[in-house]
C-alpha cells in the first residue's frame, strides 16, 4: 500500500505524508492493482475504489475522528499552475487542471499521481501550509516548485527557510534516456544555474546516451530557493516494479503522494 509514510509534528501543527506503490487495491491488468488514475483507461469504478481504499488507509496513518475523510487532486497537464484549496470539500473532489495543490487547512488531504514524474512536498512549519507537486520533466524545467513556493509565500506567507521538501520516487538518471534536443536544453540550464558548475551534474553520458537527473535540478533549485531542508526519497520508479512506470510499461496505472496537515 504505502512504501514511504512519515509524519512530522511542529509547533504551529504537523503534516503527515504517505507515497503508495502499486500494492493494495482492486484494478486488473495493466493496472494492477492499486491505480490511482482516472485517466490512464482504467475502469472508473475500481479507481475510486482504490481511491477509498488508499485515503482511509492514509488517515489511519494518523487517527483522529474529528475529521472528515476528504481529498483534493487535479487534472494533470504538465503545467506549473496550481489549485488552493481554501474552502471545505466532501468527499474525493477533483478540483480542476494543474499540477500543485496547496492549503493550509487541516480538514482535507491533498493527493498528486505521478508514473516516473517526481512527487513532491513542501511543508511551511512557520505557518503550517502544504503543498503537493507533480513535477515532470516539463514541471522541472519550468520550475514548478518555485511557483508553488511563490503560491504559498502570497497565500500563507511562507518563506523557504522554514520549508522541509521531500521529493518521493521517479525515474532516475539509470533509466531515464533523453535525446540530443533535451540534452542541449538541460546544458542550458545547468549553465543558467547559480549553484551547478555544469551540465554532468544534471545529465550523465554511457554509450553515447544522455540520461537526465531531474532530481539533481530539483536539488539545484532548492538550494537556490533557500529551502531549509530537504529529503529525497532512493530507488527509481522504471527499476522498481513496485511502482507503476510509464516508461517501463507505457500503459500502466499511477501512484500517487498523499499529505495532510495535523
Ligand atoms: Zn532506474
Amino acid at each position: 500500500m504505502f512504501a514511504f509514510e512519515k509524519s512530522i509534528k511542529t509547533s504551529a501543527g504537523g503534516v503527515s505524508f504517505a507515497l503508495s506503490n502499486r500494492f493494495g487495491g482492486v484494478s486488473k491488468k495493466p493496472f494492477e492493482s492499486l491505480n490511482l488514475g482516472f485517466h490512464v483507461g482504467d475502469e472508473k469504478h475500481l479507481v475510486e475504489q482504490n481511491l477509498q481504499i488508499a485515503l482511509s488507509a492514509f488517515y489511519a496513518l494518523q487517527p483522529s475522528s474529528k475529521i472528515a475523510k476528504s481529498l483534493a487532486y487535479l487534472t494533470q497537464i504538465h503545467s506549473t499552475q496550481g489549485v488552493c484549496v481554501s474552502s471545505a470539500i466532501s468527499g474525493i473532489v477533483n478540483l480542476g487542471e494543474g499540477d500543485f495543490l496547496l492549503t493550509n487547512r487541516k480538514d482535507c488531504a491533498l493527493l498528486v499521481l505521478v508514473a516516473d514524474c517526481n512527487p513532491v512536498l513542501l511543508y511551511d512549519k512557520r505557518n503550517n501550509a502544504l503543498s503537493l507537486i507533480h513535477a515532470g520533466r516539463a514541471g522541472v524545467f519550468g520550475k514548478i516548485c518555485t511557483h508553488a513556493l511563490e503560491s504559498m509565500y502570497q497565500r500563507f506567507g511562507t518563506h523557504a527557510r522554514d520549508v522541509y521538501a521531500f521529493v518521493g520516487v521517479g525515474i532516475r538518471e539509470c533509466c531515464y534516456e533523453v535525446g540530443s534536443e533535451i540534452a542541449s536544453h538541460v546544458a542550458q540550464m545547468a549553465r543558467d544555474s547559480k549553484y551547478t558548475q555544469n551540465a554532468r551534474v544534471f545529465l550523465t553520458t554511457r554509450e553515447g546516451k544522455a540520461y537526465l537527473n531531474l532530481q539533481a535540478m530539483l536539488e539545484s533549485e532548492f538550494h537556490e530557493l533557500g529551502v531549509g531542508e530537504s529529503e529525497f526519497m532512493q530507488g527509481c520508479s522504471c527499476c522498481d516494479k513496485s511502482f507503476f512506470s510509464y516508461r517501463r510499461e507505457g500503459t500502466t496505472g499511477r501512484f500517487g503522494l498523499f499529505g495532510r496537515l495535523l
